[in-house]
């Protein structure tokens, strides 16, 4: 196992200083390691998974050799050539566990932003602190959007939150976990080879979730009550100015319908499987408020703004995987983890073989499926030693 940093790399290097875990603590488990704390309905701060981490790295005896980078892997006649920062190996099989949210995913339109705005993803964001004292433009409202926006209007600094595709959930339904009728129901369980739209779900955005000791719903609503300004998806910077599209109406009411029937579903799950005694009755949601006349620009120069952070999602990088398994758009080719070059494989990328795959609880069924392809493939008998 070639790890260029530590074990838990990304949690350890690429996440802000107040993140915790959105999955609860009971759902946050590994192959044989749960969770065995006094706050199994808590969520793990980023000290805490990292340590969860290394115990199951420790545990499982992984042969990790830390502070590798692999800077390239091509196919050869009897497997595949790896060069790394500390040599090369050979190998006869691959498997591509370097993880879905490499690099922040930023629109074009970021070069035509006046120098006068600092611009940071999450990435370079820990605290509110390391920003400018004035306003700031925090662009998308998923998991992580919703949470810095939250952090920075808090802070005292005056939010505009620029808002695109969502999908809207309470953190708690019915008195549990809205993750626990997730899991509970089979949603996250449904199969790459079921789902309706694989592209689009697998493009689908994270959900506007925050992990607090409190079990708070961070939506939309809960935002502008903190007094965060609302606008529609930024769509290009043109003489300084920032163009927010004007849909909001309809995005706000897309992403109500989806959460309700979503909640529908819960229901159901409960009344056939007789679990409806164990649970509140069922509740139902405010629609989202739609501002009275979202703004549909920002002078990017007045002042008004000094920051932007982008939170408009995360892609993968392969820039040292030398095999053409990649699309254009940067995304690899896979089947369910089995990747289109023999002895190839992936795991940890959205819905790689269920709802649940990039999720930490979700890699337990899919290495096994994958790991099973794979022992088969090296058990081929041109394979065998
Ligand atoms: C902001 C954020 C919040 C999240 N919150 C949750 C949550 O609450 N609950 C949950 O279950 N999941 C959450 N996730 C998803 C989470 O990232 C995955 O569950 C999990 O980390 C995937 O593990 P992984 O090992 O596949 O990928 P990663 O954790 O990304 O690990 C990939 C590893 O590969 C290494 N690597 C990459 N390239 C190379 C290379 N060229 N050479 C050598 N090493 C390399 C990296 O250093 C890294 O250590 C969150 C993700 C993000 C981005």
């Amino acid at each position: 196992m070639l790890e260029r940093g530590e074990v838990a790399n990304s949690w350890r290097t690429e996440r802000w200083d107040s993140l915790r875990l959105l999955t609860p603590n009971w759902l946050s488990r590994l192959p044989g390691l749960r969770y065995e704390g006094p706050d199994p309905d808590g969520y793990m701060t980023m000290r805490e998974v990292t340590e969860f981490i290394e115990r199951f790295a420790a545990a499982a005896r992984a042969p990790v050799r830390p502070g590798t980078n692999v800077t390239s892997v091509w196919h050869t006649d009897d497997g595949y050539h790896v060069t790394t920062s500390r040599g090369e190996v050979g190998c006869r099989a691959v498997v591509i566990a370097s993880g879905a949210c490499n690099q922040p995913s930023v629109p074009q339109f970021k070069d035509a932003v006046p120098t006068s705005v600092e611009q940071l993803t999450p990435f370079d964001y820990r605290d509110p602190a390391k920003l400018p004292d004035d306003g700031v433009l925090v662009v998308g409202a998923s998991a992580t959007g919703v949470q810095l926006a939250a952090e920075l209007q808090r802070s005292g600094r005056p939010v505009i939150l620029s808002v695109g595709e969502h999908v809207r959930l309470p953190r708690t339904y019915r008195g549990r976990d809205v993750l626990w009728w997730m899991d509970g129901s089979g949603v996250w369980d449904q199969r790459y080879d079921e789902v309706e739209d694989l592209t689009r779900a697998r493009r689908l955005p994270s959900p506007q979730l925050v992990g607090t000791p409190e079990r708070t719903t961070l939506d939309l609503n809960a935002l502008a009550s903190m007094g965060v300004q609302l606008v529609g998806r930024w769509a290009a910077v043109r003489d300084g100015r920032a163009l927010f599209s004007g849909g909001l109406r309809n995005v706000f009411s897309l992403a109500d319908l989806k959460m309700r029937r979503l909640l529908e579903t819960f229901d159901e799950w409960a009344r056939m499987h007789g679990r409806d005694a164990e649970v509140d009755a069922p509740e139902r949601f405010a629609p989202t408020r739609v501002p009275e006349s979202p703004r549909l620009q920002l002078d990017l120069r007045s002042g008004e703004i000094r920051a932007i952070v982008w939170a408009t999602g995360f892609r993968p990088d392969y820039r040292w995987l030398d095999v053409p398994v990649v699309d254009a758009k940067g995304q690899l080719r896979h089947e369910g983890g089995v990747v289109g070059s023999p002895g190839l494989y992936a795991l940890g990328l959205p819905v790689l073989r269920r709802r649940k795959s990039t999720f930490i609880y979700g890699i337990e069924d899919d290495a096994r499926e994958v790991i099973g392809h794979l022992a088969r493939y090296l058990a081929r008998p041109g394979h065998r030693r």
